[in-house]
């Protein structure tokens, strides 16, 4: 079994890609502008002469607009810090920006897991930039149960503490470290699973490991629930055997958890 020092290896975080592609979608956005603005002004110019200018006024400002936002998203990014609105920028990159940052990717030929890491990438620094603290009791880990070992016999789906702690897969260390800050942890065996896990629950913050695709929509779906979100790796292939850096796990916890 690789150790986590291995798995962290080969996995980087994908910030630069990210802002990347939003400095590309800030380029489109100066290009479609100037567009709507020149094509429409020479007929614009015969009906009347100033026209041309109203309508030059009212691109440049949606565009100034549009630019402010993805300038304030990159600066949130490189500072870490919460700077303005970061829970609406969070709601607008959730709700549209993906699918710019997904379109404008495939054209530019990026990965799709690479975006898709962009993407949780992203949402954790606007989640981590509020600087949340909640009480142990309102985090929960949420896991996919690819983790646990193939062979493993013990059924740890409905209750994660039935592990026996052989130490074959990293479920031993995960629930030891949801053990050490007293925080929920579960398994979920699907969309629908998690739903329920979270409406019966109601964790303030859930931490999410998953692969890419389930992220994505995991986190998407559960907006405005601040979700962190961690890709497990994958050394056996898809689904089978899946690994989790539980320092990373453990470093989340630490920077949120606040004692009561
Ligand atoms: S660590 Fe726990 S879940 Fe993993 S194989 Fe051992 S007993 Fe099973």
């Amino acid at each position: 079994m690789l150790d986590s020092s291995e798995l962290e290896k080969s996995f980087e975080p994908r910030k630069r890609v990210v802002i990347g592609v939003i400095g590309a979608t800030c380029l489109l956005v100066l290009i479609i502008g100037f567009l709507l603005w020149w094509v429409p002004s020479v007929g614009l110019s015969s009906i009347h002469p100033t026209l041309p200018a109203v309508l030059g006024v009212i691109v440049a400002v949606t565009s100034l607009i549009i630019l402010g936002g993805l300038s304030l998203l990159i600066l949130t990014l490189l500072l870490g810090r919460d700077l303005f609105f970061s829970q609406r920028l969070r709601g607008i990159v959730i709700k549209y920006l993906f699918s710019v940052i997904t379109a404008l990717g495939r054209l530019l030929g990026v990965d799709k897991d690479k975006l898709q890491q962009s993407f949780i990438a992203l949402n954790n620094e606007l989640v981590r930039s509020k600087k949340l603290r909640v009480p142990a009791n309102r985090v929960m880990i949420l896991l996919p149960h690819c983790v646990q070992l193939f062979d493993c016999a013990i059924k740890i789906t409905g209750d994660v503490n039935q592990c026996v702690a052989c130490g074959r897969c990293d479920i031993q260390g995960l629930a030891r470290v949801a053990k050490a800050y007293g925080v929920d942890i579960a398994v979920a065996t699907g969309g629908t699973i998690a739903r329920k896990l979270i409406v019966e629950r109601r964790p303030k913050l859930i931490l999410a490991v998953a692969c890419e695709r389930d992220l994505t929509s995991g986190i998407r779906d559960t907006y405005p629930l601040p979700v962190i979100g961690i890709h497990n790796r994958r050394p056996n292939g898809p689904c089978f055997n899946t690994r989790v850096v539980v320092e990373e796990v453990e470093q989340v916890l630490r920077e949120h958890i606040v004692s009561e």
